[in-house]
């Protein structure tokens, strides 16, 4: 593939990413992280696995139920490619915790389903100078961005109010469609091929259909990003 070669497959066995949440988003992301063979994955989530999270969370099983995601996620991704490294960390995400959690990360692919702990995870990445690749889900609607500021707006910059209530109705196919852009977004970074969704949002209407790409920008009164400057 154009740009790719084996220095591209160098870059990604070099390349650590972390995986908050391992739901809709994180299995879909996860699985093309792990085959494209991005060299250590930390795949990070508190949940234990329930029956309704099995039309989307694809990496778990009904045999599977109570068991924690992170932990089992970790032994089906390092199944899939033996060559790579996957941890598993079965805990909250917050202030307190996000900032030690990253750290060492290349990039972070928030798979969260709650504002307030992708809120936490945004605000560890700014201080940490990681790009965050947010995405949302929701029904047969999703959204997308690449966040790295300040060249780019931070998640608080756009997101400012809380969505609908977490675990609404959800076919499998629309994180899972949400999921393969994050890893997407997280391949073009680390291997340097393309473009990323820097300062744009795609907005998703699979019912529609329609996918549309709009601009966002940063606030300059963000109160998570707005003092940052550029290096
Ligand atoms: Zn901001």
């Amino acid at each position: 593939m154009p740009g790719w070669g084996q220095k591209g497959q160098e870059r990604l066995a070099g390349a650590r990413v972390f995986l908050a949440g391992v739901g809709g988003l994180g299995c879909a992301a996860g699985v093309y992280l792990a085959t494209a063979g991005v060299g250590r994955m930390d795949v990070c989530d508190a949940d234990a696995v329930e029956r309704s999270n099995l039309n989307r969370q694809f990496l778990y099983t009904p045999r599977d139920v109570g068991r924690p995601k992170a932990e089992l996620a970790r032994d089906r991704l390092a199944a899939l490619n033996p060559s790579i490294e996957v941890s598993a960390l079965v805990t909250e995400i917050d202030h307190a915790t996000a900032p030690e959690l990253i750290a060492g990360a290349d990039i972070v692919l928030d798979c969260l389903d709650n504002l307030e702990t992708r809120f936490a995870l945004n605000r560890a990445c700014i201080a940490a100078r990681v790009p965050m690749v947010y995405a949302a889900a929701a029904d047969w609607t999703g959204y997308l961005s690449f966040l790295k500021p300040p060249e780019t707006p931070c998640l608080e910059c756009f997101v400012t109010r809380t969505p609908p209530p977490v675990e609404p109705a959800i076919p499998g196919c629309t994180p899972g469609t949400l999921g393969a852009l994050q890893a997407m977004e997280a391949l073009k970074y680390l291997t340097g091929i393309g473009n990323v969704f820097a300062g744009k949002l795609l907005v998703m209407d699979g019912a529609e259909p329609r996918f549309d790409v709009v601009a966002v920008d940063r606030d300059p009164s963000c109160a998570a990003c707005s003092k940052l400057k550029a290096k």
